[in-house]
Parts: C-alpha cells; sequence; structure tokens
C-alpha cells in the first residue's frame, strides 16, 4: 500500500470522484511512494465554488484580521520549517539542505505579505477641485489561481499564496503533479493559522486541472510557473478567457567571466549554481561564457571541484546533489549528454553510469561539463534543467554579450569580474531581468520582484514583492464630493478642475 494524497477543498481533504490518478516517486530509491488524485471538471467545479464561498468572507477581514493570520502562519511555518524540508527532498530528490534553503527564501515572502496595511495604502488627494477629493483603493481581484513547477514545491506556491491572500484574494493551487505533498502541508498550515475554509483550496492533477481553471469564468487570474512552451500556452489561453495572467517560464543562464575576475571564486560560484539541485533551478547556471584567454584555466579549476562533489541520497547529510526528479526526466536530460557528444561539444566530465550507494535505482545523473559548446548546439538552444554545465568562450566582452543577448531566454544572468566600469556596463547593456554581480544565482530578496524578460515571462508582472501585490490588487479611483449649500447646479460641460 502507498499512500494517498488527496485534493484540499473547503478546509479539509477532498476525495470526490478519483477517477484519475498520478504516481509520486522517491527519486533517490525509484519506487512510487505515494498516488495523488488527478482533478476532473467535478473537482476544479468544487474547488472553484470554496473559494468563491469564501470570498465574502475573506475580503470583508480587516487587514489588521488577514495580518495576524499570516502571522500565525510565519510563526508555524518557522517552527515546522524541518519538516516540510524533508517533504520537499522526499518527492523532488534535492539534498535536505537545499530543501532548507528554499523553505527559508519562502518564509521571506511570507514575511513580506505580513506588511500588507502598509502595501496596501492608497493615494488620498484633498480638494483636487474645490470640496472635491480624490482617493485610490487596492482592492481583491476575486478567486486566482496559482499554477506551480516541480523543482520549487514550497517556495513557488509561497511566492504567490501569501501575497494574494494578504490582499484578500481567494486561492486555488495546482501544484505540480511530480511533488504535490508539500502544497498539502501549506494548507494545513494555513488553516491552523486561523485561515477561513475555503480561503485556500490545493487542486491536484495535470492539463486537465489547469485547463479547467483557465477557462473557468469565477477564476479571474493566473500565475503560473513552468517551462516555456506551457507558460505561453497558459497566458495565451487565460488571456483569452479574459483573465489577469502572469505565466514564467524557463531559463537558459550565462555566467560570464572576464580575464581580470577572480577565477576561484568564478570557478566555485560555476559548479554551486551549475549543480546545486541537480541543475533543476530556474536561475541555474547552464552556459559559462570563458572570455579569452582564461579559458583553459577555468574549466581545469571547475573540473577540480566536480571532482570532490557528493551525490547521493538528499536525507544522507553528506550527499551536497541528489537524483533527478522522474525517471522520464532522467532519460531526457540523459540524452542531452548523448547530443552534445554527437554534435561534437568536449565532454571533460561525464555524469552518466554513476555509481551511488545505497539504491541502484534512483534517477541518478552525475555532474556533467562540456566544453567548447557552440550556439548552435541542443546543449545550447535547450534548456536542459539537469547538471550538465557547458562552457562556451568568446575573444571579448561584446561576444559574450552579443551571445547572451541572442539567447531567447532572459531569466537570469551573472558576470564575474573585478572591474566595476565593466560591471555596471554589463548590467545596463544586457537583456535579462535579474542581473549578479558576482553573484551566480540572482535571485531577488522577497521585498523586490522576481521575473525574467523575454521567452521567460509572459505578462507584465515579476512574481512576489511589490509586483505581487499590484498584481493580485485593482485599483478603484473615488472622487468625491460632500456638498454644501451652494453648489453650482446643473453644467453639462465636462468636469474641470476649479
Ligand atoms: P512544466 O511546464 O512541465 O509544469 C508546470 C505546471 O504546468 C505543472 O503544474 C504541470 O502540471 C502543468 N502542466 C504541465 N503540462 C501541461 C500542459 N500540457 N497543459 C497545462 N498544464 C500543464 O514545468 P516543470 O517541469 O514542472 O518545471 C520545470 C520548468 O519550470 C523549467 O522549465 C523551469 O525553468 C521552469 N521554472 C521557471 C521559474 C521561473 O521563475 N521562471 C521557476 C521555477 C521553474
Amino acid at each position: 500500500m502507498t499512500d494517498r494524497i488527496s485534493h484540499w477543498i473547503d478546509g479539509k481533504p477532498f476525495t470526490g470522484t478519483a477517477e484519475r490518478s498520478g504516481e509520486v516517486f522517491d527519486p533517490a530509491t525509484g519506487q512510487v511512494r505515494a498516488h495523488v488524485d488527478f482533478a476532473g471538471d467535478a473537482e476544479v467545479e468544487a474547488a472553484v465554488a470554496a473559494a468563491k464561498a469564501a470570498l465574502p468572507g475573506w475580503r470583508g477581514t480587516s487587514l489588521a484580521g488577514r495580518t495576524r493570520v499570516l502571522f500565525a502562519f510565519r510563526e508555524l511555518l518557522a517552527a515546522r520549517k524541518h519538516e516540510l524540508a524533508k517533504i520537499v527532498t522526499s518527492e523532488h530528490g534535492k539534498v535536505e539542505s537545499d530543501a532548507a534553503g528554499e523553505v527559508a527564501r519562502a518564509i521571506e515572502n511570507v514575511e513580506y505579505a505580513c506588511g500588507a496595511a502598509q502595501l496596501l495604502k492608497g493615494g488620498f488627494s484633498e480638494n483636487a477641485s474645490t470640496g472635491v477629493d480624490v482617493y485610490s483603493i487596492a482592492q481583491p481581484l476575486g478567486v486566482v489561481g496559482v499554477i506551480s513547477p516541480f523543482n520549487f514545491p514550497a517556495m513557488v506556491p509561497l511566492w504567490f499564496v501569501p501575497n494574494a491572500l494578504a490582499c484578500g484574494n481567494t486561492v486555488v493551487l495546482k501544484p505540480s503533479e511530480k511533488d504535490p505533498s508539500a502544497a498539502v502541508f501549506i494548507a494545513e498550515l494555513l488553516a491552523e493559522a486561523g485561515l477561513p475554509a475555503g480561503a485556500l483550496n490545493v487542486l491536484h492533477g495535470d492539463k486537465v486541472a489547469v485547463d479547467g481553471l483557465l477557462s473557468h469564468s469565477d477564476v479571474k487570474a493566473i500565475s503560473f510557473v513552468g517551462s516555456t512552451p506551457i507558460a505561453r500556452y497558459v497566458y495565451e489561453t487565460g488571456t483569452r478567457h479574459g483573465k489577469r495572467v502572469q505565466a514564467l517560464g524557463g531559463a537558459k543562464n550565462h555566467m560570464v567571466v572576464l580575464p581580470d575576475a577572480d577565477l576561484d571564486l568564478a570557478a566555485d560560484a560555476a559548479v554551486s549554481a551549475g549543480f546545486g539541485s541537480a541543475g533543476e533551478r530556474c536561475m541555474a547556471v547552464s552556459v559559462v561564457v570563458a572570455v579569452d584567454p582564461i579559458g583553459d584555466d577555468l574549466v581545469a579549476k571547475i573540473t577540480e571541484r566536480m571532482s570532490r562533489l557528493r551525490v547521493g541520497d538528499g536525507r544522507d547529510p553528506a550527499s551536497e546533489m541528489g537524483p533527478l526528479v522522474t525517471k522520464a526526466h532522467h532519460a531526457r536530460v540523459a540524452s542531452y549528454v548523448d547530443a552534445g557528444v554527437s554534435e561534437g561539444a568536449s565532454l571533460v566530465v561525464d555524469g552518466r553510469g554513476i555509481e551511488v550507494s545505497g539504491s541502484s535505482e534512483g534517477f541518478w545523473l552525475g555532474p556533467t561539463l562540456f566544453d567548447h559548446v557552440r550556439t548552435d548546439m541542443s546543449i545550447y538552444t535547450d534548456e536542459i534543467f539537469g547538471p550538465v554545465l557547458s562552457v562556451a568562450r568568446t575573444a571579448s566582452y561584446d561576444d559574450a554579450l552579443e551571445l547572451i543577448n541572442a539567447n531567447p531566454y532572459g531569466n537570469g544572468v551573472a558576470i564575474f569580474t573585478g572591474d566595476g566600469s565593466s560591471a555596471r556596463r554589463f548590467q545596463n547593456e544586457v537583456e535579462v531581468g535579474m542581473v549578479g554581480v558576482n553573484v551566480p544565482i540572482p535571485v531577488p530578496v522577497g521585498y523586490y520582484s522576481f521575473g525574467g524578460w523575454k521567452d521567460s515571462l509572459f505578462g507584465d508582472s515579476h512574481a512576489y514583492g511589490p509586483e505581487g501585490f499590484h498584481f493580485f490588487t485593482r485599483t478603484k479611483v473615488v472622487t468625491s464630493r460632500w456638498p454644501d449649500r451652494s453648489h453650482a447646479g446643473v453644467n453639462l460641460g465636462f468636469p474641470r478642475n476649479s
């Protein structure tokens, strides 16, 4: 018998018809650890109806009341962060220290949402015209949908859910079917924190659940994170149905190393950001761009560090890198290593066939390094989303910049240099949404916002932070007069300010 993971609707587990389900694996053993219910139309309807029914009460809850729930949630999350990290590791495979980092960043987003009272203040213009005041109010959108990817099963839902709730919306969260338990844990903690039933619902499943949310007339907005083809589809379908949509997509993140960089710092950063979470991060470094003449030295330093990486079960504190999430994903990533070889890149470190103590059935792929990668190779053009790092070489800064700006993705990028003016020029010229200067994974803190450019984000709002509050509210402007006895009488002219 394996566990069954059910939807969470109206403040409790919801079993529904459960006509379809999916397998959830322990990636380190390759075994099925649970089955997750997949939503059909009836479950979509039940989740949206519960969120709609909860809306008047939650929207009407005072700012103080909503903030109290979020504070209590923050405290519960902090107290139980290790439990949540273990859940993430058990289904995703990333090592527990990495999962703990994910949870820590998630908590920062809850802390930001606790500032709702300040963040939702509108503007007020007294006496805009004689005796007339004008003011703005930020109101919730209604029921909103959040659709999240497998690679951050706790953090990405918590990029959106706290802000959406803080603004007075109610939510249907559709987590990845590959690692759905973190979302249920979050919903249980929010209920314990005092969130009313129905204000957050968790709907499990696949395309059927996503399409149900995209076409439902009671869902007013969608926040999506996932791969670029699905992000584009979600954006186009959701907006066609009249919804506000932000859809964050995939990435191909470059790290430029200039000749004046500290090469030890750069090599450490490339290995950390290339192989952390087995490369399954949207901000993972995928391509190191070595500017002549430091390529050989840099590759040697990266290779030396890779030889010391410990791959193993994420529950073992000695492990630094875990398995890939599923067998299918493992096969896909391994096929890119084959392609890189046949396309003529130099395979410096081959992670295929790695032997890991423990279960041989786990979805293991060791850290892999290619050198002399060209932009026409599939290992360069495609998002691999695994522990495969490419080194491309360029003759100059200008060539490096041109290469990056020609790439269709624009999520994250980093420059390593000892020269402030080169860094400053780069941050100005590069067409990427998040830039690191001697920082390889420039994920903005919770009080900025997260978002890529070009094919890495569809829509005009970035995630969380100030843009998150903007996304989850709509502005109403009130023009108000309390007439005294001397009002001007009938006037058919266009109103003028006097
Ligand atoms: P994915 O696109 O396969 O799935 C994302 C979500 O969409 C899941 O909830 C999934 O159930 C759903 N989905 C999958 N196929 C669908 C379909 N045909 N129709 C409708 N819905 C569908 O992504 P993933 O593999 O879970 O996550 C990895 C991807 O997410 C990578 O491309 C990564 O770069 C990206 N990502 C981006 C960011 C960012 O902020 N830009 C953050 C994390 C992950």
